[in-house]
Order: structure tokens, then sequence, then C-alpha cells
């Protein structure tokens, strides 16, 4: 295709030549305007930069006079170029004082302009600049300009977003780019971190901007897309692709934006107006983008990530994987920031050197959260748009207790978490001088503290503590982690190391309890509208009993004739229970048979998660061995809302009457039958819902290891009957004004207590 004089492709390549001129920063910009102006017959084009402190600074100008550079400004909404700089959007008119928001500015000497053409300057959907042209005739600027306009704005981007433009900003001030940012999201795992960004799926990395020959990049363009489209359809096609699975549904989207022609032909234009094939893509994506940080309904928010993702593809091809390498080796104090990710991914990473994770997305009681929180990973959720905000190797501090992100914090907030730091560390030892004591309240009540646990790797943790033992061991991380289904001998070896590590302290292996949001991915299963209540846990345990059955038979090998505790999950009838136990005896007997050791004493435990159980514990209670609650899942299914839906999940006070009563009715009849009852699910770690527990009589708590040491030290302080005998009296006569957390609140005053 020839060029044309004057055309967008002229002026990307009289671009690229500024852009390989060994030139001063300043000189640069001046010249880049400069070529803007004459390509376009522009009599003004200015370049503004959004600062730190949300002014757009005029940082380049030709036209306008050149003492205004560097001293122009304009808030955001302020004008027409502050006004393009809140939208991100374009600007077109071609009588621009006429325009309500036009703000006229004696200093630049900007006289009798009509016609005016801004675009947004943007990178990964973050607003850094505007690019403005203005003509003295009225005119309105045709299509090609505008494009023109947006292509030279990513390029623009992309010097914003290296050092070149460092030495142009006065002290005091920063370019928008590297503004700090706090945000806000929700603790999933306690602690403070301070590191650096590590990018989960790290951005592909453009470095070919302007194109030599646009048949050529259009061409590749085609190619990457078609291959693109293929692959998506072969998935979808596999044979073990679930009929409506959320990840069929995910790519029944990709497909759809993958065909979509508007998306397709955005990109084109991109192209056709100079742009390398991947710059296109860059620049599309952009605008996607600006328009997804701007949107607050999640429905589209959820779509627009899904083109987000499309587009990151495509790169992928068109660059042949040219990434900002995923670094497989980790930095110290690395902070992994991801869109989401699953507790294998999270494992992936060195133990040594991660400290931190912060996701846009996930759940409290999600597995990934339950992960980091056995490993005392520091981990923020629920943070929006954090991965857009940040690149690899920006500072962050991540604050797991107060649910809350510093991005490139200032050195005031560095030092105030530097002290915070200091004061957690204290408190660590402080928890550390209390491992040998027992967890007993002034006043005379012993409480026994347990670990949630579940990997090799959290088991270490029960030294630390000096926690009296593990309360449930989630066997399923196992599976979950794995890419195959993990074979009797392995299970065996997992089962006697977590044995040998809890050294002779008691430790409650719970069968497999996956499903729901426990998603195996080498195991099929149909697809199901509601997986937290579908065919999960022990209901698929027991319709494949080869699976359980093999688990048993690992588990009373892995005892070598130790005590053995197996806790079944799920149950919802206590027929099912008692066909569970009638699977270890017969295993016990085989194994007698063939004249192995069998374990001293097998105890068999029902997890009460199903709220029906509550109405028939006088008929499982003297079935079992002991009990234990699972409040993640017995909560969700009492107040019907998804534990795993971040918009419901922290909907209802957990220790609100109706549950507290819910926990009662379960503590007073296993004292009735005399059998021990722990709390298992993740009220037990959290101060003032361990609190409520204590005081209607729950003395087994089993937590993630990090809380075992707040928790023990509220209770070495705690006077507790005062305060069973406010609870019991709420739950007896109803609140009067006062909610149970309210209540318990007063008292932890009261008696100063240390939460
Ligand atoms: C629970 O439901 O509270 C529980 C401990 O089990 P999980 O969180 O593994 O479902
Ligand atoms: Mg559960």
């Amino acid at each position: 295709m020839p060029l044309k004089s004057g055309s967008p492709q002229i002026l990307l390549k009289q671009l690229r030549e500024t852009l390989a001129e060994p030139l001063e920063s300043q000189q640069r910009l001046d010249k880049i305007v400069d070529v803007i102006a004459k390509n376009m017959s522009a009599d003004v084009c200015s370049f503004y930069v959004l600062r730190d402190d949300r002014k757009l600074e005029l940082f380049a100008t030709f036209g306008l006079k050149r003492e205004a550079v560097h001293m122009t400004t304009l808030q955001l909404g302020e004008g027409l170029v502050g006004l393009i700089g809140e939208r991100a959007k374009p600007i077109n008119l071609d009588n621009a004082s006429e325009h309500p928001s036009f703000a006229y500015r004696p200093e630049t000497g900007e006289e009798k302009l009509n016609a005016f053409l801004g675009v947004p300057v943007l990178r990964a959907g973050q607003m850094l600049g505007v690019l403005v042209v203005q003509n003295k005739e009225k005119r309105i600027y045709s299509e090609d300009e505008t494009e023109a306009m947006l292509t030279t704005a990513t390029i623009l981007a992309e010097m914003l977003s290296t050092s070149e433009f460092e030495n142009l900003i006065r002290p005091g001030v920063d370019i928008d780019l590297r503004r700090p940012r706090t945000i806000e999201g929700i603790g999933f795992s306690e602690g403070i971190a301070l590191g650096k960004v590590v990018l989960h799926d790290p951005r592909v990395v453009v470095t070919s901007f302007v194109a030599d020959n646009i048949e050529y990049e259009l061409e590749r363009l085609n190619k990457a897309l078609c291959s693109m489209r293929m692959s998506i359809d072969d998935l979808l096609n596999r044979s073990d692709m679930q009929i409506s699975s959320t990840h069929r549904e995910i790519l029944e989207s990709y497909r759809m934006f993958a065909h979509d022609r508007g998306w397709e032909r955005r990109i084109k234009e991109a192209i056709k107006g100079g742009l390398t094939a991947e710059a296109g893509v860059e620049r599309v994506q952009n605008d996607t983008r600006a328009r997804m940080l701007r949107q607050s309904d999640p429905y589209i928010r959820d779509r627009l990530h899904d083109l987000d993702d499309l587009a990151n593809r495509l790169l992928r091809t068109l660059t042949d994987n040219n990434i900002s390498e995923k670094p497989h080796i980790l930095p110290d104090r690395a902070i992994i920031v991801a869109r989401n990710m699953g507790p294998a991914e999270l494992l992936d990473y060195d133990r040594n050197k991660l400290v931190a994770i912060v996701l846009e997305e996930g759940a409290i009681t999600s597995h990934v959260a339950i992960v980091a929180r056995s490993l005392g990973i520091v981990a923020v959720g629920q943070t929006d748009s954090v991965v857009s905000l940040c690149e690899n190797g920006d500072d962050i501090i991540v604050d797991g207790s107060d649910g809350v992100v510093h991005l490139r914090p200032n050195a005031d907030v560095e030092t105030a978490y530097i002290d915070k730091l200091e004061l957690t560390t204290k408190r660590l030892k402080r928890y550390a001088s209390l491992r040998k004591r027992s967890a007993i309240t002034k006043d005379g009540h012993k409480i026994t503290l347990l670990h949630n646990s579940g990997l090799v790797a959290d088991m270490q943790a029960l030294a630390e503590t000096g926690a009296n033992g593990i309360g449930l061991f989630r066997t399923e991380l196992q599976f979950m982690i794995a890419s195959k289904l993990p074979r009797i001998n392995e299970q065996v070896e997992l089962y006697s190391r977590a044995m040998d590590m809890a050294k002779g302290k008691e430790i409650t292996f719970r069968l497999l309890d996956i499903g729901g949001d426990k998603v195996v991915p080498y195991m099929r299963s149909a697809a199901e509208e509601n997986p937290a209540m579908g065919w999960r846990s022990l209901r698929l345990a027991l319709d494949r009993p080869g699976l359980i059955r093999t688990q048993i038979r690992a588990l009373l090998l892995a005892s070598k004739g130790r005590e053995l505790k197996i806790l079944v999950p799920m149950v919802s009838e206590t027929i099912e229970f008692k066909q569970v136990r009638k699977v270890v005896d017969k295993e016990c007997a085989r194994l007698k048979k063939l004249g192995q050791k069998i374990p001293e004493k097998i105890e068999l435990g029902a997890m009460i998660e199903v709220p029906s159980l509550l109405f028939e514990l006088d008929q499982l209670l003297p079935e079992v061995d002991f009990i234990s609650i699972g409040s993640n899942d017995l909560v969700q299914f009492l107040t019907a809302s998804d534990r795993a839906n971040p918009r419901v999940a922290n909907n209802y006070d957990p220790i609100a009457l109706p549950r507290l009563r819910a926990f009662k009715l379960i503590v007073d009849s296993a004292k009735k039958y005399n059998i021990n009852v722990t709390m298992c699910g993740e009220l037990a770690g959290r101060p003032i819902e361990a609190l409520a527990l204590l005081s209607i009589g729950m003395t087994r708590l089993s937590m993630g290891p990090s809380s075992i040491g707040p928790i023990k030290e509220l209770i070495l302080s705690l006077e507790l009957d005062p305060i069973k005998k406010q609870i019991l009296d709420l739950l007896s006569n109803g609140a009067n004004n006062i909610t149970v957390r309210e209540l318990l609140a007063n008292n932890i005053e009261q008696q100063n207590l240390p939460i």
C-alpha cells in the first residue's frame, strides 16, 4: 500500500524516526508535537501529562506559547482537556469555545481556535495524559485523524511508562502512573508484608509499535486470530469438557468475543493507522481496560475481563510468548499479584521468597485463602483492579489484618508500616513465649487449641505454636494440588509423615472433601447448577466407594498401629455415617487377615455441616466417637448464602443469635452423649467469634496456625464465667437492643482483653 503524504502511516514513520534520534527528552517531546501538528496541518498540538496531584501539566506544545510548558496545569474535569482526562474518551469539536466545559487560558496565547480534537493517553487502562490538536478553521477531524492521534497516544504512553521523562518532572510532584495507591480489600490471611510486586500473569511486552508493512501486519493478525479461535474451539470440543461448567462458560464467552467483528475491526483500524499487529491489539485493549476500570456493573466488568484475557492470549500468539518472563527465581520478599489463583498455583512459588499474595477476586473461605493462612502467607483479596494498577517490581505493602494494600507507598506510609511490623514481630515473640503454656482462662476453663492443616509444609508450624494437635487435616489438599489422582502409596506417605510430625499429639484426618469449590481438575463430574449443594464430599465418596476405600486403607496403613482419628465430612444423615463405619470395619478386618498391624484405637467422627443433622443429633451422636462443626459450610447453609460468593458471604453475622443457638444445641447434645466437639471452621480462629464459642461451652477450637497465639493470649487473660452468663441470658431471653457481637465487644473493653 503506497503511503500518502500527511497520512497516519507517514506520521508514524516520522514518529519512529524521531524516537530513534539521539535527543534530550524535552527536545524529543517538542519534536513529536511538531511532527503531529505538521502532519495533520494543525495550528496547535499539545501534550498534557497527568501528575500524581491529579493535575494535567502541559509538557510540550506546538502553536501555544512555549513559556506555558510545565507552567500551565488543569485539574481533572477542568476544561476540555480535563474532561478527556476524567472520562478517558476522545472529544472532537468544530467549535470548542461553545462547549460548556471550554476553559480559556490566557497564558498559553490560545486565541481564536475553533476545531479541537483531544484523545486520552492510556496504558493498561490507566489515564496518563491527554494529546490535543487544534485548528483555527472550523472543522471536524476525520476518523483517520482520530485514529492517528490514538495511535500516537499509545506510543506516548509507552514512553511515559519508562523513565524517559523523569528529568522533566519538577521536584515535589511525580507523574500519576507512579502515584501511590491504597486499595481496600478483604484480609484473607493475617499479617503485614512489605515487598516487591510479582505479577502472576506477566504482561506481554510490546516492543515494536510502528508497522513497516501494513499488509503484512494485517496478515499476521489474521493468522493469530485464526489460530486463537481454533484453539478455543478445540478446548470447547474436548471430550472431557463438561456441558455447562464455569470453565465452559468462560470459554464460550471467549469464543463469542473471539468472533466479534467489532473488536476485530477496531484492531484492524489501528493497524491500518500504522501500528504493528501487537501494538494494534494493545491499543484496543487499552480502551477496553479504561472502560472496564470505569464500570461498576459486575456483569459487564466480568465480560470486559474476558475480553481483556482474550487480548492477552492474542498478544501472546503475536509476540511468540514474548512475555516479561514469569520469574522462575522470585526476588526476595516477593508479593504475588493476581486476578485469582488456585491453591496449587500458590504452592508452586518458592516459599522462602514469597511473603504475600494479593488477589482481585477470591473469598475468605476459598481454598487459596485457606492454604495461604495455613502457610502463614499474608493475603488480601477482593482488591478492585489491582492487577492493572501495578507493574512488576513496584514497591507494595500488604496488610492482611486490615485488608488493605498500599501500592508504591510514600515514605510516611512505609515508615508507619515498618513500625507496625516491629510491633507485630514483638507480638509474635510474645506469642512464642506462650508456646508451652496451657490455654486456661483466669477462672480455670481449660481450652484445647488445635491447627487446621493439610500439607507437610504447614505441619511444621505445630512445633512453633505449641498447639495441642491437628483438629482438621484436610486430605483433599493433596488431591487438589496433584496433576493426577494420588496413588495409595503417595497417600500413605503423606499421612504417615503427618503423623510423624505430630509427634504423638492428636491428629484428625478428614476424609476427602472434594467437589463444590474444591476443584480436582483430573476428576470429571457432571455440570451442576449449585455445586456447593451438589455432588460433593461424602456424597461423591459414597457413590465412588473405591475412592474412600483406598483412602481409608491408606490411613490404616499409615498409622502403623498408632491411634487413628478419622473425620467424615458433609454428613447429611446418620445412615451415611454408618456406611463409612462399615467400610472402616471391613478394611480393618482385611488388614488383620493379611497380618498387617491395625491401629491400637480408631475413632470415627462426623462433621456437622448440614443443618438437617441438627434435628437428628439423638440418632447420630450414639453412633460417633466425636464430632466437629464445620462452621464455614454450616453457616452458609443456615443462612442460605454462598460462602464463595463475596456479594453474600459476609451478609449475615455467623455469631448472631440464630447461629449461636444452633452451635449451642450441638455443644449441649455432645455433652449429653459425653463426646468431644471441636469447632474447625474459620470462626474458631477469630478472636470475637472464638469468645462467642467459648461462652456457649465450646472447649476445643481448631484454626489456622497463625491464630493460635492471639487466641491463646486472649484465653489467658479472660474471665469467662461473667461473659458466659450474659450470653446465655441473651440466648434464652432474646436480644435487648444489643447484638452478641456488641455484648462481647463491651466485655472485651471492660476486661481489657488483648484483641
Ligand atoms: C467447614 O466447612 O467449616 C470446614 C472446616 O470445611 P471446609 O472449609 O474445608 O469446607
Ligand atoms: Mg466444609
